[in-house]
């Protein structure tokens, strides 16, 4: 099969179905979406599962002002706000053999950890190396003038903390965040954790495609989207249209096509989709920017055990208690001692949420759900079994971001090699020119956005991005003729 359109935009995640979006509005609806999957969303994937739905991607809408996601979201009353993650009372700190940990203490610990992230922003802007560095300086300096616990106990603390980190930073380790790179990221004002209360992040392209706040008005969108259309060629050699060659043999021509795959997929696949090879600069930022593995495990139990207002469970690993687990349980459950926190799910009475980042959440991925299930339970009545009157889960749900070949990895940092090769995420936005000012390959996708990658908001502005490109070029051609 051949088929001609103006544009092609390649995925149907959150960039891929802004730029749809401006396009149709702005009367450009020559185009066709290509998907690799069966569903739209990419990394946003909301599910049914358990009383109601859960996000095995993005969840939480990052702040307000500023925020593209809150505008369009904030509009109709659809985000929810729940301070416990924000409060340190509502953490509940466990040692992995069963210890619980006074509260007065894990409230210390946890406040000097939230004060030195919120100081972070300024102070990292004098700051050369890595994040970990500025953090254990930063940690140690405040615990040697007032110790709120031995000394063994505050660096238990400290490696609970580069876990959290690391899955906010989406690294393996947070000595391989750039601290001055951190600086570029910009916070949206306002609530950090906001919630999509029972409807689940899918409800954004709802927003997106106008059908809320009337169905009657949906953008065309969806009819324009052809699902499992994995995308293996991007041929732009003709100096005219572009080939787009699908797995199942299809060809696809047009004048300009979007890429919003996301960097895990241009990392692997690059060499062999783009002919010719993209320039080097292009292959420079896409070898120097990082995207991490950052996985959750929900688990739904026949009741709630826990009290009604517990933000998580967090587990920490003194050293000989990790030592004798693993003579016990073996070095193949060694994936445990990295799921640092449970969190309980809003709208979801029963069910808990592990988080796992880094080379063990990819580990994670190759085991089977059996095995995941177990292995959970384990941990659940080591650490927590002694006090509270743990049942066993009922169901188990789970994210693979690596595994899966269409997006290899949750999201977008800076490391000290991004900061060593000066790459940026503008570099990646560059887009490939034909004849000087005709965009030909245009680039989105969260790791696009100089401040806001690694999010749902960052991704949305790329995709209005590029289709604002498209739709200036065809203005200024439109004036010419
Ligand atoms: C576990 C996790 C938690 C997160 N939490 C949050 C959060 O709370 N808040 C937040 O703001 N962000 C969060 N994020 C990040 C957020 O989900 C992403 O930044 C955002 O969804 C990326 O959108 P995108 O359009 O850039 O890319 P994607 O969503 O990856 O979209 C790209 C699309 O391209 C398709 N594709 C890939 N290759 C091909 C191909 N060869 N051919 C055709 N199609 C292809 C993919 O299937 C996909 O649908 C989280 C992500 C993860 C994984």
């Amino acid at each position: 099969m051949s088929k001609r359109t103006k544009t092609i935009i390649i995925g149907a995640g959150a960039a891929g179905i802004a730029a749809a979006s401006k396009l149709l509005q702005k009367g450009m609806n020559d185009f066709v979406i290509l998907e690799a999957n069966d569903r739209i969303g990419g990394r946003v994937h909301t599910l049914n599962f358990g009383e109601n739905v859960v996000d095995l991607g993005a969840q939480w809408v990052h702040g307000e002002s500023g925020n593209v996601v809150f505008e369009l979201a904030s509009k109709h009353n659809l985000l929810g706000s729940l301070p416990n993650l924000l409060d340190p009372t509502k953490y509940n700190f466990v040692t992995s053999k069963g210890e619980i940990i006074p509260k007065d203490e894990s409230n210390e610990a946890l406040t000097i950890y939230f004060n030195i992230t919120k100081n972070a922003q300024e102070e990292l802007k004098e700051e050369t190396g890595t994040f970990g560095n500025y953090f254990i300086k930063e940690y140690y300096k405040i615990f040697n003038e007032k110790s709120f616990a031995s000394r063994a106990r505050a660096a238990e603390y400290l490696s609970w903390m580069e876990k959290m980190e690391n899955s906010i930073e989406c690294s393996d380790s947070w000595f391989d965040i750039s601290a001055k790179r951190l600086t570029e990221y910009w916070e949206c004002e306002g609530d950090p954790l906001l919630n999509w209360k029972e409807r689940g992040y899918k409800t954004l392209f709802d927003l997106l495609l106008k059908k809320i706040p009337n169905a009657e008005e949906r953008l065309p969108v969806t009819e324009r989207i052809e699902f499992e259309k994995v995308v293996t060629t991007i041929n732009y050699s003709s100096g005219e249209d572009v080939m787009v060659t699908t797995r199942d043999g299809c060809e696809y021509f047009a004048s300009h096509v979007i890429f919003t795959g996301s960097l895990g997929v241009l990392k692997e696949k690059h060499s062999t989709m783009f002919v010719p090879p993209l320039p080097q600069k292009k292959q420079r930022v896409i070898k120097g920017l990082n995207i991490g593995t950052a996985n959750k495990v929900f688990l739904e139990f026949p009741h709630r055990w826990w009290p009604e207002d517990t933000a998580s469970f967090d587990i920490i690993w003194p050293e000989e208690d990790k030592k004798e687990f693993l003579k016990t349980y073996g070095q193949s459950n060694e994936w445990l001692c990295d799921v640092f926190s449970l969190f309980t799910v809003v709208y979801q009475p029963n069910l808990l949420c592990a988080w796992i980042v880094g080379k063990n959440a990819r580990y994670m991925e190759t085991l089977s759900d059996v095995d995941v299930f177990d292995g959970l339970y384990l941990l659940l009545k080591r650490s927590l079994g002694k006090h509270y009157d743990v049942v066993k889960p009922t169901k188990i749900l789970r994210s693979k971001w690596h595994t899966d070949e269409h997006f290899r990895g949750s999201y977008t940092f800076q490391s000290t090699i991004s900061e060593q090769m000066d790459v940026r995420p503008r570099d990646l936005a560059e887009p490939i020119m034909m004849d000087g000012n005709k965009p030909v390959i245009l680039f989105a996708g969260e790791a696009t956005h100089d401040h806001y990658y690694s999010t749902v908001h960052g991704a949305v502005e790329t995709g209005f991005r590029e289709a604002d490109r498209l739709i200036d070029f065809e203005r200024r051609l439109n004036s010419h003729l």
